[in-house]
């Protein structure tokens, strides 16, 4: 495995932290993260649709404890009791770019001009 985390955060500002042993540098929002949650409970396996994403998290839900499992990826227990997504290395350097990218709108989010009467 070239990259491995050498260091996980709990930043301040609601954001989970890993830095990379090649020195590349992740900091992604709690609900983000957990609303991509890659569990077979949060997407279909067999669709890959996802069924939990960020709109059906609670607003503070933040990790409580995280595991190594292997050497290839990190389970995450978010206080919503939910534990059963493994954030592979991969995963999460995928998520990392991701979020780099942007733009960042939830899904569900009501449009800008308002949900009753369009945009006319
Ligand atoms: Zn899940």
């Amino acid at each position: 495995m070239s990259h491995a985390p050498v260091k996980i955060h709990r930043y301040k500002e609601g954001l989970f932290g890993v830095d990379w042993e090649d020195g590349n540098r992740t900091a992604l929002p709690y609900r983000w993260l957990r609303g991509h949650c890659p569990c077979a409970h949060c997407v279909d396996e067999w669709t890959g649709v996802r069924r939990v994403g960020e709109a059906e998290v609670p607003f503070n839900v933040e990790p409580v404890r995280v595991e190594s499992v292997g050497r290839y990826a990190l389970r995450i227990h978010w206080n919503d009791k939910h534990d059963a997504g493994l954030y592979t290395y991969d995963y999460l350097r995928d998520l990392t770019a991701k979020w780099a990218q942007g733009p960042h709108v939830e899904p569900g989010a009501a449009p800008a001009c308002g949900s009753k009467g369009g945009c006319v």
